[in-house]
């Protein structure tokens, strides 16, 4: 295979270790003579994949007894409208922080079945920035965007409020550490940093749930699936297969603080360069720049076929903006390697040095 270096903002790069397993496995599974994809989701051998994948996420981020761990299906789409009705009482409100388009989507949703209050709201300067707020202490709870994956923006901290805390962190989970205890509810689409696209995990402390007054239906009453431990349909065993393989990688590469290690030196490589070079700017304020994706522009746009063209000789794939923003976006998750964001900062001095 040629050496690329994938930048991709979603689905995005695996360690090649779990693609490697996970391909391995659609061959023949735990010596079964058999596929992963072709055995019953209630076989041994795979229950103990669900087992293990819910197992890790409980290990890495250290969660107390009352959390608990689904993998579903539905993306983090589904999960706007699935977060909202698991907490939204009848006749309730809660409070948003629109960021983004996530933040958006989410917002759309909650509306469905209550009082929304956005209560910070970032789209006057196209989501550069992360608002200030406070957070109205009779709302049945706070809902955020931990990482705005299109605009380059995140929470450099988490909010302090004794409402419970919704979190959309399907771009930045195990990027670095945080205290999920801080959260009544976590979900994250795997597809950016934890595996492939198909299931979304869910990080739920059961004595938030239940309270609503609401009748839900079966798949999205989040105690039903924790009843049936994260089986009650047909899992995605592919994505689960293949987060659990992300999740031991993550694991043995230090957790939490190893990521957090690893991304940190990528980061402050990528925004250093970012900072010196006279051709770029950045879209994002420096105070809520992503670890996770870079956004940036050209000064001078009229030279994009001349940076396209310089980026793409170097094995570089993955950089073009989103249309919302323009411009371009580097992402950077857990897998991607420093030595890839290396040879886009030399690109952009290269670029810096000949455009003229
Ligand atoms: C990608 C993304 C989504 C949407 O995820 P799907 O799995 O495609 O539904 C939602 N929120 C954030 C922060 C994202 O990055």
């Amino acid at each position: 295979m040629k050496q690329v270096h994938n930048f991709s903002a979603g689905p995005s790069i695996l360690p090649k270790e779990v693609t490697e397993q996970a391909a391995q496995a659609i061959l023949e599974f735990d010596n079964m003579g058999l596929s992963l994809i072709e055995i019953s989701h209630r076989s041994k051998n795979f229950e103990k994949v669900m087992d293990e994948a819910r197992q890790l996420v409980k290990d890495i981020l250290g969660l107390p007894e009352r959390y608990e761990v689904l993998f579903l299906q539905g993306g983090a789409t589904l999960g706007f409208y699935t977060s909202a009705i698991n907490m939204m009482k009848e006749g309730g409100k809660a409070a948003y922080v629109n960021t983004g388009v996530w933040a958006t989507g989410a917002i759309k949703e909650a509306k469905l079945l209550g009082e929304v209050q956005v209560i910070g709201d970032s789209s006057d300067k196209n989501h550069s920035y992360i608002p200030n707020f406070e957070v109205p202490s009779d709302v049945d709870y706070l809902h955020i965007t931990s990482n705005n994956t299109i605009f380059g923006t995140q929470y450099q901290s988490f909010p302090k409020t004794n409402v419970p805390i919704v979190c959309d962190m399907s771009s930045d989970i195990f990027s670095k550490k945080f205290n999920a205890s801080d959260f009544a509810m976590i979900y994250a689409g795997a597809q950016k940093n934890m595996g492939p696209a198909g299931t979304v995990l869910y990080i739920v402390d059961k004595e938030q749930l239940g309270k609503t007054g609401r009748k839900l239906p079966n798949y999205m009453d989040l105690l039903n699936h924790i009843d049936k431990d994260s089986m009650s349909n047909t899992p995605p065993v592919f994505a689960v297969y293949a987060s659990m393989l992300t999740l031991r990688w993550i694991k043995a590469n230090g957790g939490l603080e190893g990521m957090e290690v690893r991304n940190n030196a990528k980061q402050a490589l990528f925004y250093s360069e970012l900072d010196r070079n006279s051709a770029f700017k950045g879209h994002a304020v420096p105070e809520a720049r992503s670890w996770m994706n870079a956004t940036f522009k050209l000064n001078d746009e009229a030279s994009a076929p001349e940076f396209d063209k310089l980026w793409k000789e170097a094995g570089i794939s993955g950089i073009a903006g989103h249309r919302s923003v323009g411009g371009y976006r580097a992402s950077m998750y857990n897998a991607l390697p420093i030595e890839s964001v290396q040879v886009l900062v030399d690109v952009m001095k290269e670029f810096e040095r000949t455009k003229g």
